[in-house]
Order: C-alpha cells, then structure tokens, then sequence
C-alpha cells in the first residue's frame, strides 16, 4: 500500500510516499534474496530494497564456489567443516552460530541445486567440490574437497537462481531505491527505513514490522579492493548512525590474489586445482610458511607470507613488488572446463594467457569479517544493562553487512557463500516466528524522516570547498597505508589521526551535483559518508586490540593473547563529538547442541 503526503508535512519540506509492508529487506544480493524468498514464502507481504538491479548485486562477482560438507569426492562431516570454520576463525567465532552453519550447509547447498543452480558434476552427475585453503578432513589432517562450485561463476549462478525464485514468490522489488536511514522508535525498535527512489528523485517511507539488513561489505573504504564501487557498507552506517555498535570492524581480509595493478581477483579456486604461488627467485615459498597445507593455507597467512616476501627484496617485476601465480602447468582443458572466467579476467586486466605465463597478484582488500552484531537468527544485537546479547526488536542483519560471528578474525574462502544462504534461510523462519501476515505496525515516531531528511539536506546544500573525491582519496589512502596486512601501534596511531581528520573535515564538502539521481555527486557523497564512519572505527577497534589474531597481525603484539583478548570489538560512533567508543563483548564458547564439544583454542598451524 503506497500513500503520498504534502509538503511540509511529517517534519519535511520534501513530499514523502508512504509504503507498508510486513518485512522489509534492504539488499538484493545473495543473503537479500534467500531471506526475501523465506519471507515471502512464509505469507509474509515482503519489500526487497536494492540500489542496484539485483542481479548486479555484488554477490554475482563470487566465483570459486560454496562450502557444504557433501562428501561428493571423499568422505566428509560437518563437524570437520565446523572445525576448520573455528580455526580459521582463530577462535574468535562464536562456536554456536558456526555448529548451526555447518550443520545446515548441506541442505542449503541443495535446496539451491533444487532450485536450479546450474553447478558443475561430477561423472557420476554429483555436485563437483574442490580445495580451498583451509578446509580439511579428519579434523585438520587431510586435505577436503568441500567447496562446490559452477564452474567459476558460483556467484553468479546463485543470485540469478535467487532473484527467480523471488520474484515466483511473489516479492514486490523496489530497484534503484538507496535507503538511507532505519527509522528507531523511542524505545529503540526499528519501525522502517527512509529511501530515496534514484530515477525520479523521491522520497520513500517503508513502515515495516521487520526491517532487514543486507547490504554486503565496505571494501571501497581502501584504494585497493575486489569489491565494486557499490560496495559501501551503507547498513553498517545506517545502524551506527541509529547508535548501535558494530563488531570486530579491525578484522579487514586481504585475499592473496588480487591482479596486480587493478584489483580484480583470481579466485582461490585457482590454488584449489593446482595453482601455486612463486617469488622473485622462483621459489614456491610457500613451502617455508605453511609446511603442510602449503598454497591452500588460510588467506591470511598466505597474504601475510606474500608480504614479508616483497618487503625482504624477494617480489617480482621491475619493482619487485608483486608475486606470481601459476597455472601455466596446468592442462589447458582444466583451465577452460573448471576457470573460464579467471582466463579472461587474466587476459583483461594483465594481458596474461595462463596457460603460458604466470598471473602478477598482490594481496588485495576482500572482506569484511565485522559488521553488524547478530545471534544465528539473524537478530541484531547490542549491549544494554550490561548484557552483550541483547534483541534490537524489528531489526535483522545478514550477509557481509553481519557478524553473527562466523568469521571470526579470518573467513575461510567459500564461507561466505554458504552464510549468505544459511542465516537468510534461518532469517525467513525466524521472521515466520516473530510476524503475523498483515499484523498491526508498529506507531511511527513524530518527525520520523526529520534525521534522515536533515542529513540529506546538509549534503545537498553544502557550501564548502573540498570535493568529495579528494577526501574520498585521502580516507582510501589512510586505509591502505595505516590498516593494512601488518599493523603497529605507530602506523595505527598515525592513521587513527589521519582519519579523524578526514572526519573533522566533513563540513567543508563540496558538492557539484545537487540531485537526487543515481551516479551524482549528491549520492556518491551519502556513500562516502557511510564509508568513512566505517573507516573511523575500523582503525580505532584495530589500534585498540593489542594482539595478534587472524587478519589483524600486530608487528608490535605479535602473538595471539586469549586470556585478554578472546573477545568481539563493540564500537559506537557519536558524530556530533567526533567520537569513537569501544567495549568488548565474550566469544560464545559453547555450541548449539551435545553433538559437538566447544573446540579449545590451540595453535593454528597449517
Ligand atoms: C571478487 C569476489 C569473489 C568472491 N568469491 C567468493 C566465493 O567464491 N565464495 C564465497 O563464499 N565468497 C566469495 N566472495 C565473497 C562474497 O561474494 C560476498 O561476501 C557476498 O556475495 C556478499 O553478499 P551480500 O548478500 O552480503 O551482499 P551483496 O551481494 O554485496 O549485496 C548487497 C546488496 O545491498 C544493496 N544495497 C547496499 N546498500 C544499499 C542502500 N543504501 N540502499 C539500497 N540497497 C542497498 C545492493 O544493491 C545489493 O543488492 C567473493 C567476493 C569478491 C569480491
């Protein structure tokens, strides 16, 4: 039901169209779409907000593959995946949220496959599974093959297959709409979400009795990422700006394989059938970091020892800067069948043929381990009378905009996927719980769109001097120097003080383009805003943890530190002080059920 108001009405000079529904998603990319489809198929009358085309979600960039303890080419038990998922994590994940996806990835994976997901096969017609770094069998002893993929498009695949299912489900999309702020009651409840519609310039309300958030990562917040433009992290900001904390936001990871000189990736898929990883001498150096698992161990370590590789003197190229990649070994018919799509990439952005030469690669901004606290249902959590684990009533987080915590300090490659499906699938049941079809909606506060309207209207008619992309490049540049692979205390210092001044320097913004259409100054503004708020608490939680764990390497702490630091990073942001506050809250170490024990911490090796 869409209703429209005058002018001046609501606490706003802009007219304002009222819509309701029972949920709402904001995101339409892998983790959007499975939650919209259990929403919908729940009897839920479900909006799906997207600022693009939902099939240009970035989710369609995915390409190695998802993980799901099939046992398709070997035995394998989702208690091993769940073992490697806590390792990998470097017992910073909550070990009940990884027991439920681990459990549940099987019959996710195949629902996808029922659904049409057009994955590879095997001979005997199975799903096809290949390494990846960090999964094994046995508890850390073999080597797994657990990632299933369609060919290197899984991503792709996945949200085409998605946004069909959506739209039999009868979803009602709202495509090119960028929300930009929730809508919080006085008692804290989310109630909705303002969006301004980017063909015409509108202003939109969507009163909902479940708001959900998906709106993946904020890899642009570094000059160097995999992640595309889109990626601004605009829910985390949004849930900041409602003054909710976000966790564990230091944990940044920077995949081994990014091409050199433009970012885009070469999936660790190519690692998973065969490739490998040489230096300025033409040694497979992996070999001295990572004994046993050797290419396929975690990313963060394998960025790591790609790092101390080129700062000892022993890169590539003529500034022995960068590493190789190899496939070149590799039977041109592996390459075509199972990577067609890392050969073009490889062709286009390094004017490289694989099956000839090796690939220039240099470790590279990929995901974001931190986001928006939530349990297993998707629910968003915060810290209220002293209890971590308190329910934001009518708010939900998933994908990579959460943390429910999977991750940890490091993802696994191909985890990512299979969260996406498994905690939008958990959200749909969890919203079937909690909604009743066409339930009475909650009151909306007085001025409900006043906040939102206001930050609008400040950017709109800023009167300063500095164009957004020149702070844009500073923030980028802070990020990439300061809040890197290898991190000190010194160099997060000098980037927490170099990024409170790109802050500080907000209200001098120039703004070319006043309109409210899609591509505009006024929009890439709005954006830059919400990634630089993450940026801010990014490097104040990283210069705060004085440890070494997963992705956050510290030259200075260079061990892990259980006993003080086994804990998630809560940060809030106040921006009328340009202030960041941070409070931790305990690692859940206990699981769901009796059919696994808490995995204790131990070294990780690989
Ligand atoms: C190149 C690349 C390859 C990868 N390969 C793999 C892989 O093989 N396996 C794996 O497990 N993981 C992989 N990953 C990671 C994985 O793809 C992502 O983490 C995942 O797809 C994120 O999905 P998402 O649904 O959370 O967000 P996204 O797919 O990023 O979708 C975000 C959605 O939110 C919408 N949105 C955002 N802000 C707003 C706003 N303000 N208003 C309205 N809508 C908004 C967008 O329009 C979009 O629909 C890869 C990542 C990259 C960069």
């Amino acid at each position: 039901m869409a209703t429209s108001s005058a002018p001046g009405q609501n606490g706003s000079a802009y007219p304002i169209t009222d819509h309701t529904f029972d949920v709402v998603v904001i995101g339409a990319g892998g983790a959007g779409l499975r939650a919209t489809v259990g929403c919908s198929q729940a009897g839920l009358r479900t909006a799906c907000i997207s600022k693009v085309f939902p099939t240009r979600s970035h989710t369609v960039a995915a390409q190695g593959g998802i993980s799901a303890a099939l046992g398709n080419m070997g035995r394998d038990d989702w208690r091993w995946h769940m073992y490697d998922t806590v390792k990998g994590s470097d017992w910073l994940g909550d070990q009940d949220a990884i027991e439920y996806l681990c459990r549940n990835a099987p019959e996710a994976v195949y629902e996808l496959e029922h659904w049409g997901v057009p994955f590879s096969r095997t001979e005997e017609g199975k799903i096809y599974q290949r390494p990846f770094g960090g999964m094994t069998t046995e508890f850390g002893k073999g080597t797994a093959q657990r990632t299933c993929a369609a060919a290197d498009r899984t991503g792709h695949a996945i949200l085409h297959t998605l946004y069909g299912q959506a739209l039999r489900n009868k979803t009602e999309f709202f495509i090119e709409y960028f929300a930009i702020d929730l809508i919080m009651d006085s008692e804290g409840r989310c109630v909705g979400v303002i969006c301004i519609k980017m063909d015409d310039g509108s202003i939109h309300r969507f009163r909902s009795a479940l708001t959900i958030l998906a709106t993946g990562g904020y890899g642009r917040a570094y000059f160097s990422a995999t992640s595309a433009h889109t990626c601004t992290g605009d829910g985390n900001a949004m849930v900041l700006r409602a003054g909710l904390p976000l966790q564990d936001m230091e944990f940044v990871q920077f995949h081994p394989t990014g091409i050199y000189g433009s970012g885009c990736l070469i999936t660790e898929g190519a690692r998973g059938e065969g490739g490998y990883v040489t230096n300025g001498n033409g040694e497979r150096f992996m070999e001295r970091y990572a004994p046993s698992a050797k290419d396929l161990a975690s990313r963060d370590v394998v960025s790591r020892a790609m790092t101390i590789e080129i700062r000892e003197g022993r890169g590539v190229g003529r500034n022995k800067d960068h590493i190789y990649l190899h496939l070149d070994h590799l039977d041109p018919k592996i390459l075509h069948e199972r990577l067609p799509g890392i050969s073009e990439s490889a062709r286009i952005f390094a004017g490289v043929d694989v099956t000839k030469e090796p690939i220039p690669v240099i470790p590279t901004v990929h995901y974001n381990m931190g986001g928006i606290p939530t349990n297993y249902h998707g629910e968003v959590l915060t810290k209220k009378d002293g209890n971590a684990d308190s329910v934001v009533p009518g708010l939900m987080a998933l994908g990579e905009a959460a943390c429910v915590s999977i991750h940890g300090a490091n993802r696994l490659g191909s985890n990512s996927l299979i969260d996406l499906v498994v905690f939008g699938r958990a959200a749909g049941l969890r919203a079937r719980e909690l909604v009743t079809p066409g339930q009475k909606q909650p009151e909306l506060p007085a001025n409900s769109a006043e906040m939102s309207l206001s930050r609008l209207d400040k950017y709109r008619w800023a009167k300063g001097s500095t164009p957004t992309a020149t702070l844009r490049a500073k923030m980028q540049a802070t990020m990439q120097s300061n809040c890197a692979v290898f991190r000190t205390g010194e160099i997060l210092e000098e980037g927490s003080q170099a990024i409170h001044d790109v802050w500080k320097a907000m209200p001098d913004i120039k703004i070319s383009d006043r309109s409210l259409i899609w591509n505009s100054d006024l929009i890439e503004t709005m954006e830059f805003d919400n990634l630089l708020i993450q940026a801010v608490v990014t490097m104040d939680s990283a210069l705060n943890r004085q440890e070494s764990r997963g992705a956050h390497a510290r030259e200075d702490f260079p061990n892990r530190d259980d006993k003080e630091w086994m804990k998630h990073t809560l940060a809030w942001a106040d921006e009328a002080k340009g202030k960041i506050d941070i409070d931790y809250r305990p690692v859940h170490t206990y699981t769901m059920t009796d059919e696994i024990e808490y995995i204790e911490p131990k070294a990780r090796v690989y």
